[in-house]
């Protein structure tokens, strides 16, 4: 909902070292998904804006690059204790502001410290190659360099983790950075702001502008930003690499997702039902890496009953709360696509072994939705097909993997997939053929640590180079060779 300035506090831009208030006078509110309470009101900024924050990394940029590589990693080292030190402090924020469950959010703030770790072996993973005479007298090398200003654009369901997956590897790489964090989730990104200019990062070398998409196209626009690292859904993903790209940025653009779940007959059933509840339902079914579709293979009706046996006895509520494990979804607008979802799924003939719309009557204060499960969902339904982003689960009978694999190869999203099964002969097949770029074998989140790459296919990913590992090294260095003789 829009609301004038002053009405609660305003968060500022960070922009040159400096917390400068935007030059806009539209504002949105940060609500807390649990309680609806408004935190703060985020900036809607302006053109303008972008421009102060861009300049001010360029400038900066000019002398960050020359900065030597292990200083800069000292850096890393120091920021990388002061996120430790503030662990459970960075966990409630995003609690507040996403309303994921604390325990989650605690893992999320340690992926993204593991970033910072990942970052700060800048002296290694930005080393060179080297081959003396590869001609008579003649040695060739290899050096990594920045490649300036480096915008970043962030989502909601990751406050921490995914800025984190971008700018310190970018910055430890001798880049400086624009970040523009989500307009429902921006506080925590303040903080990681602060936190950062405590270790010792120059003015300008972070610069945080607050908005929408106006700030966006600015980024992707922008003559002096020379790479763009996004993540969110899928359309805004794939404009954002179309545009970018066709100014002649490089771009990595992560975007969403429909995560197959393979039940084999042979599974632990207990094990699996586990999974997949905690994978699907937790924070609310709001991870790019949730498991959103579970193929059953075979007849396997024990596995859909424990599974909603499983989902009835699921605590409901307050990230806060210890107990429980399925929180709010992020907005009144979003739980509503998701009851969008939930009406065209019948239409289409899906069957609703559960209903989580009743929950709603009892969980009024929150934007909450009860776990759902559609049975007998065919490949070619919508609730099958689309990102819902929601507790809302589709259940896919198949004969055979074979038919199974079949369903995710015709699926446009390739985040993640996994096999329940202890089936060696299933596990092989099921590595060779999914159609995805993170498989679990009996895991129900494979999300790729930081010294990996987190690597989608399809529609799931634009752009070549990952986030993360050596990928995220390459794309945010370019390479100089030079051949050398001394022969004279
Ligand atoms: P979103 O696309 O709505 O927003 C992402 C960013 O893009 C935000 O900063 C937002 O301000 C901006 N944006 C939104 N609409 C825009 C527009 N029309 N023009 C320009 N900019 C725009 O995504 P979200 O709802 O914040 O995040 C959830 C999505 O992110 C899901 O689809 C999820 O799968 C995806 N995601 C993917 C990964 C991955 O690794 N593949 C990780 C996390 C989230």
């Amino acid at each position: 909902m829009a609301v004038t300035k002053n009405e609660t506090t305003l968060l500022k831009n960070f922009i040159n070292g400096q917390w400068v208030k935007a030059e806009s006078h539209e504002a949105l509110e940060v609500q807390n998904p649990a309680t609806r309470e408004i935190l703060a009101t985020v900036p809607i900024s302006t053109l303008q804006d972008v421009n102060k924050a861009v300049t001010a990394a360029r400038k900066a940029f000019e002398s960050w690059k020359d900065v030597p590589v292990p200083k800069r990693a000292r850096i890393l080292f120091k920021y990388h204790h002061l996120l430790t030190e503030n662990h459970d402090e960075l966990a409630k924020l995003i609690v507040l502001e996403n309303g994921k469950a604390f325990k989650e959010a605690h893992g999320e703030v340690q992926r993204g410290i593991e970033c910072v770790e990942f970052a700060a072996g800048a002296p290694s993973l930005m080393m060179g190659e080297s081959l003396s005479s590869i001609a008579e007298n003649i040695d060739s090398e290899m050096f990594r360099y920045p490649l300036g200003v480096v915008g970043g654009i962030t989502p909601y369901n990751f406050p921490m983790m995914v800025p984190l997956w971008m700018f310190p590897l970018a910055v430890a790489c001798g880049n400086t950075f624009v970040l523009k964090p989500s307009e429902r989730t921006p506080m925590l990104a303040n903080r990681l702001a602060e936190l950062f200019t405590e270790a010792g990062a120059p003015n300008g070398v972070l610069n945080i502008v607050h908005g929408a998409h106006d700030v966006v196209n600015g980024l992707i626009t922008h003559n002096d930003i020379k790479a763009i690292s996004f993540v969110g859904s899928q359309p805004v993903a794939k404009y954002v690499y179309e545009q970018a790209a066709s100014k002649g940025k490089r771009v990595q653009a992560l975007s969403g997702a429909k995560n197959h779940h393979f039940v084999m007959p042979d599974a632990d059933m207990e094990k699996a039902v586990n999974h997949v509840i905690s994978s699907a339902y937790g924070s609310a079914g709001q991870r790019c890496m949730a498991c959103s579709a579970v193929v059953v293979i075979g007849d396997n009706d024990e596995f859909v009953s424990e599974l909603k046996k499983k989902a009835d006895e699921l605590h409901i509520g307050n990230g806060m709360d210890e107990e429980v494990l399925l929180t709010p979804v992020i907005r009144k607008e979003h739980r509503e696509k998701a009851l969008r979802y939930i009406e065209k799924g019948i239409e289409e003939g899906a069957d609703l072994i559960r209903d989580g719309r009743k929950e709603m009557d009892i969980m009024t204060e929150g934007h909450y939705l009860g776990p759902t499960i559609f049975d007998y969902v065919s490949p070619d339904m919508t609730i099958a097909k689309e990102e819902i982003f929601a507790p809302v689960l589709s259940l896919l009978r198949a004969k055979d993997l074979d038919e199974g694999l079949d369903y995710l190869r015709k699926s446009r999203f390739g985040n993640g997939a996994t096999i329940y099964t202890k089936d060696a002969k299933a596990v092989r097949q099921f590595r060779e053929e999914a159609d995805a770029g993170m498989l679990g074998i009996n895991v129900g989140v494979p999300a790729t640590m930081a010294f990996f790459p987190f690597s989608g296919w399809k529609d799931s990913f634009y752009g070549d180079m990952h986030v993360n590992g050596k990928d995220g090294v390459n794309f945010y260095t370019r390479k100089k060779m030079i051949t050398s003789r001394f022969d004279f």
